[in-house]
C-alpha cells in the first residue's frame, strides 16, 4: 500500500505520527509533574438507590488541570499513564485521597477506578490493603471498579485475586458491563458485588429494543446473581423511568447528579437522600 500512494503520502504519515508521540509524550513529561505541583483533584459522583434516591455511594473520577493544556479528560490521560509506570503513582494518589474523603463521610462507601495495569501488578491485594489500615478505613467501605479488559486477559489470576480481595471485605464492581467480552454466563466465576451497565446501553433504550433487552437481562441476570447493578449515564427522567419499570434500583448520571467536588459531595453525603438534578451543586469542571 504505502509503496503504492507514493513518498509523499509515506512522508505524511510518519509526520503525523510523530505529532502524536511527541503529543504523548508531552502529556507524560505533564502528569509526572502533577501530583507533585498539586493540579490532580477528585470529583465524586454519587450512586443513588431505590425511590427514597438514598445516596448509598460516590465514584471517585480523577481531574487534571494542567497549566499547559488547561483540563484534560481522564480518558484521554489514564490510557497514557496507563502505558507507563505512572499510572502506578497516579493510582495511589487517588485511592489516598478518596480514602481520606471517606474519613469524613457517614455511611458511604466510595467506588475507586483501578485500571487493568494497577490491578494486575505484584501483590495488588497487600498493596491496598495497607494503604486503608493506614487510613483507618474498614474495608467495606472501599469499592474497586475494575473493567471486564483488566480479568479477561488472565481469567484464573484474577479470580484468585478477587477472590482475596472479597475475602478482605472490600466491594467489587464491574465497571462499564456489556463492552468488553465477558458474559453473564462468565461474570459467575467472579467475586463480584456490582454490575456496572455501560452508559451506552441506557442511551440505546428509548431508541433500539435491542439496547432494551440488553438492559433488561443485565439487571435480571445480574439480580438472580445476588449482585447489585447500577445504570451508568442516567441523563434523563426516560432513562430513571424505564430503567424502574425493568426493576433497576441503583442510578448514576448526569440526571441525578454530575461529578461534584469534595466540598459539595459531603453536604449531600450527609443529607443522605436527594432530589434530581441539582445543577446549582454541579462542579466546575465536572463532566
Ligand atoms: P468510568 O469509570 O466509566 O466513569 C464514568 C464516566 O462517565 C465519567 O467520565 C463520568 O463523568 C461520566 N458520566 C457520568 N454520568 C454521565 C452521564 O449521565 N452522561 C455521560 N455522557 N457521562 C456521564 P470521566 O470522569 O471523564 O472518566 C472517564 C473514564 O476515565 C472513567 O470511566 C474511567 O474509566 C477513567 N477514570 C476516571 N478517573 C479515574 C481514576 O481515578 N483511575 C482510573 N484508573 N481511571 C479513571
Ligand atoms: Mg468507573
Ligand atoms: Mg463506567
Ligand atoms: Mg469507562
Amino acid at each position: 500500500e504505502a509503496k503504492k500512494s507514493g513518498r509523499g503520502v509515506v512522508r505524511v504519515f510518519d509526520e503525523s505520527m510523530d505529532e502524536s508521540i511527541r503529543f504523548r509524550r508531552q502529556i507524560e513529561g505533564g502528569l509526572s509533574q502533577a501530583i507533585a505541583n498539586g493540579e490532580l483533584r477528585l470529583v465524586y459522583q454519587p450512586i443513588v438507590a431505590r425511590e427514597q434516591m438514598e445516596v448509598v455511594a460516590f465514584e471517585a473520577l480523577l481531574r487534571w488541570n494542567s497549566p499547559q493544556y488547561g483540563q484534560i479528560s481522564p480518558g484521554l490521560f489514564i490510557p497514557i499513564a496507563e502505558e507507563s509506570n505512572l499510572i502506578h503513582e497516579l493510582g495511589d494518589w487517588v485511592l489516598d485521597e478518596a480514602l481520606k474523603m471517606l474519613a469524613q463521610w457517614p455511611g458511604q462507601y466510595v467506588s475507586v477506578n483501578f485500571s487493568p495495569r494497577q490491578f494486575r501488578r505484584q501483590n495488588f491485594v497487600g498493596h491496598v490493603v495497607e494503604r486503608v489500615q493506614h487510613a483507618g478505613i474498614e474495608p467495606g467501605r472501599l469499592q474497586i471498579e475494575i473493567t471486564e479488559t483488566a480479568i479477561f486477559d488472565n481469567a484464573e489470576r484474577a479470580a484468585d485475586t478477587l477472590y482475596r480481595l472479597r475475602q478482605m471485605g472490600f466491594r467489587i464492581a464491574l465497571d462499564d458491563f456489556g463492552t468488553g467480552y465477558s458474559s453473564l454466563y462468565n461474570i459467575r466465576k467472579f467475586a463480584l458485588d456490582c454490575l456496572k451497565i455501560d452508559r451506552s446501553f441506557i442511551d440505546g433504550m428509548g431508541r433500539e429494543r435491542e439496547s432494551a433487552a440488553i438492559v433488561h437481562s443485565i439487571i435480571h441476570l445480574g439480580h438472580a446473581l445476588g449482585l447489585e447493578v447500577v445504570a451508568e449515564g442516567v441523563e434523563t427522567e426516560a432513562h430513571l423511568q424505564a430503567l424502574r419499570v425493568a426493576g433497576c434500583s441503583h442510578y448514576q448520571g448526569y440526571y441525578l447528579a454530575r461529578p461534584l467536588e469534595a466540598a459539595v459531595a459531603v453536604e449531600i453525603a450527609n443529607e443522605r437522600y436527594m432530589e434530581p438534578v441539582i445543577e446549582q451543586a454541579t462542579a466546575s469542571n465536572g463532566t
